[in-house]
């Protein structure tokens, strides 16, 4: 088994909500004790309705966002209270790929500026190696040079993506963070992505923690996966684990909604009644009683502890 690249120990990311006169009115639990670790070289699925907190969970794991509490260890270095100057150094090797490449990218710079500054803000290389590197990398991400003086809003939507990974990549990183990657691009751009995304892992080791609400995405791309509802982490296990004996009703109705091509495969589509509830209020007990077809009266009170269920599988449900 491979080591870990990344511990997060029952890490928090809770934003305090301001009502009228800026008076406090309570606090959103977007990220509420989530532990998981990373290991080198592999894809890490989390996935869940929008609003679950993945992409918030993504982002404090890089420390984008700061924890309210936990650690988060990168390596064997606790990132968790490092300032941002002494967090500098390791910037470089945790990264982002976001999911609209558009917003993502300065629409005032060509594709060249974009990625020769990003090499700048990190203080490497000379301007002539900043710019044959840039074009190098181009290249690899599968575009000829001359979108090197293209603007964002020249280029397609697959092909700004192309240059969002690239950017991501130039600091030579150990982990990426792909926030749905491949939702905003068309259907036959998302294979072409993701395909690119694997032969870089390959050729590279990264670590990919992907983030997908597209449960077939994450089973072509993912080794493990970790299943959010309402902030925590409800289920994980390996992919293969996970889609052949899911055990939390939250992820049965999830898979239940991925095509299969063999009908004798297809499952009975679970319908989920109610919305997601606001995290500023979460439901006592389990979280998900409140649109759980098999909650019980104890389900409304005690909160399920994650367990393990079979060698490397966890979930947190009263009835597993
Ligand atoms: Fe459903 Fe109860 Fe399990 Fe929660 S603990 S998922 S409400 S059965």
């Amino acid at each position: 088994m491979n080591l870990p690249i990344l511990r997060a120990e029952h890490v928090k990311t809770w934003f305090p909500v301001r009502g009228l006169a800026g008076r406090p009115a309570g606090t959103v639990r977007a990220v509420d004790d989530v532990s998981l670790t990373l290991r080198q070289g592999e894809t890490y699925g989390l996935v869940g309705e929008t609003g679950c907190g993945k992409s918030t969970l993504g982002r404090t794991l890089i420390r984008l966002l700061e924890p309210t509490d936990g650690r988060i260890f990168l390596n064997d270095t606790e990132i968790t209270s490092l300032t941002q100057r002494q967090l500098r150094p390791l910037r470089s090797k945790m990264q982002m790929i976001f999911q609209d490449p558009y917003s993502s990218l300065d629409g005032r710079m060509h594709v060249g500026d974009i990625l020769t500054e990003t090499l700048a803000i990190q203080g490497r290389a000379s301007r002539r190696e900043r710019m044959e590197r840039s074009l190098r990398m181009l290249s690899e991400v599968g575009l000829p040079a001359e979108h090197f003086y293209r603007y964002p809003h020249e280029l397609s939507g697959g092909q700004r993506q192309r240059v969002g990974i690239a950017r991501a990549l130039l600091s030579e990183p150990e982990l990426i963070v792909c926030d749905e990657p491949v939702s905003a691009l068309d259907v036959s751009v998302r294979s072409q992505i993701i395909r690119l995304l694997l032969e870089l892992q390959r050729e590279r080791s990264l670590t990919y923690l992907f983030i997908s609400h597209d449960m077939s995405v994450v089973r072509y791309m993912a080794d493990r996966v970790g299943v959010m509802y309402l902030g925590a982490l409800v289920e994980e296990a390996s992919v293969d684990e996970l889609f052949d004996h899911a055990a939390h009703p939250y992820t049965r109705v999830l898979l239940s909604a991925v095509p299969t091509p063999d009908p004798r495969t297809r499952r009975q589509r679970i319908v989920l009644e109610g919305e997601l509830p606001s995290p500023l209020s979460p439901p006592g007990g389990c979280p998900f009683h409140t649109r759980c077809a098999h909650a019980t009266e104890r389900c409304r009170t005690e909160r399920p502890e994650l367990k393990e269920i079979a060698p490397g599988h966890i979930a947190s449900c009263h009835i597993i």
